[in-house]
């Protein structure tokens, strides 16, 4: 059942030219800056910031995505297993600085299988991170750069997060699981 609306496809769309924004910023531009989303839906949303990237800048960064998934026999067990399907990163890492890209943030175990990822694949000069929604529950010490929006969860809670390109309508809300 949906607790509660939480973004719509407006507020999400204004928190992707935030983030754009936050980017160049830190980054002082695009030199040596790559996307690199997390299936699923880590992608559009990278794709997204590379589209108003290009708005702003009149550049294209290199954009490529990391399939990561995760086994977990319980959610709050310590004993999960990230596993890398498969890397489409078509260009070279070495001295990039790398912006990943996912939907939500939770323990960040994704996010350290990513890390791992992208060091196999290159030698890049800085790893970011990007999320729509940072629910905490962290159980590394991993925290990301730019968010689109903090939400405090219980554990029992869950984020839907529907984008167009995969769930045909826009939005983020709260349920329980
Ligand atoms: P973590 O590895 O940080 O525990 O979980 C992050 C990964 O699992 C992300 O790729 C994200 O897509 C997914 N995930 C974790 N919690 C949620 C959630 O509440 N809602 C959604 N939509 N995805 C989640
Ligand atoms: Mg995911």
């Amino acid at each position: 059942t949906d607790k509660a609306q939480l973004m719509n496809e407006e507020t999400i769309r204004r928190a992707i030219t935030r983030i754009a924004h936050e980017i160049l910023e830190k980054n002082q531009g695009v030199k040596d800056l790559v996307l690199i989303g997390i299936r699923r839906r880590g992608v559009p949303l990278a794709l997204r910031l590379q589209q108003k990237i290009q708005e702003i800048e009149g550049v294209q960064v290199p954009l490529g995505a990391l399939d990561i998934t995760l086994y977990r026999d319980d959610l709050t067990t310590l004993d999960v297993q990230p596993v890398i399907h498969k890397t489409e990163v078509p260009f070279s890492l070495t001295k990039k600085t790398v912006v990943l890209v996912d939907d939500v943030l939770y323990t960040g175990r994704t996010v350290r299988a990513a890390l791992d990822a992208l060091i196999d694949i290159g030698r890049p000069q800085a790893i970011q991170l990007a999320v729509l929604i940072d629910r905490g529950h962290r159980e590394l010490p991993i925290r990301a750069d730019f968010v689109g929006k903090n939400v405090p969860t219980s554990k029992r809670e869950v984020i839907s997060v529907r984008v167009a390109e995969v769930d045909g309508e826009e939005g983020v809300s709260i349920q329980d699981m």
